[in-house]
């Protein structure tokens, strides 16, 4: 068991995108458990291979709730190949400890990736729930983007960091969603 210490932002991995693995080699399945043991020990829902220092594409998420119980999963090289809808979440990260925004996210996905053991599978998520949800925010992670950079209102997600001590939202970073934040 390995708990590794997660990144808070401004450290500059967090925005480094992540190298594809080409095999699940023992140095994966170690990554994969310290992933969960970090996750779990600061009760997560999903943690990505950048957080706590590892700029490889590989995620991890238990987004088990109390009405529905699901397995713990493992993303390796995902892609998430169909999206579609739109969705408002209200978000955090580990990466930003305390810090809470609403966010816009894709309703529907349909994933594809490498599972632990190097299977390939296709995944679809639909009706915007927390799996949706984490699939796309820890998806983000590997391509250097952070939840903030979706967030529905600039100036009250810059007053939430300002609380909590962390940088300011980074202007250059915000995606142009204003199609999908129509559509709630
Ligand atoms: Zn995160």
């Amino acid at each position: 068991m390995s708990i590794k210490k997660v990144l808070h932002y401004g450290e500059p991995s967090l925005r480094e995108p992540s190298k594809e693995v080409h095999k699940v080699s023992k140095k994966i399945t170690e990554l994969i458990r310290d992933l969960f043991d970090t996750m779990y020990a600061q009760n997560g829902v999903g943690l990505a291979a950048p957080q706590i220092g590892v700029n490889l594409r590989v995620f991890v998420i238990d987004a088990s709730t109390n009405e529905e119980p699901l397995e713990p999963m493992v993303f390796i090289n995902p892609k998430i190949i169909k999206k579609s809808g739109a969705v408002k979440s209200n978000e955090g990260c580990l990466s930003f400890p305390d810090a809470y925004t609403d966010v816009v996210r894709y309703e529907n996905i349909m994933v594809k990736a490498i599972n632990e053991n190097g299977k390939p599978f296709v995944m679809e998520v639909k009706g915007g729930n927390l799996l949706a949800r984490a699939i796309q925010h820890e998806n983000d992670h590997l391509d250097g983007i952070l939840f903030i950079d979706h967030c529905l209102n600039r100036f009250e997600t810059q007053e939430v960091l300002k609380k909590y001590n962390l940088p300011d939202l980074d202007p250059d970073m915000l995606i142009d969603e204003e199609e999908m934040k129509s559509q709630l």
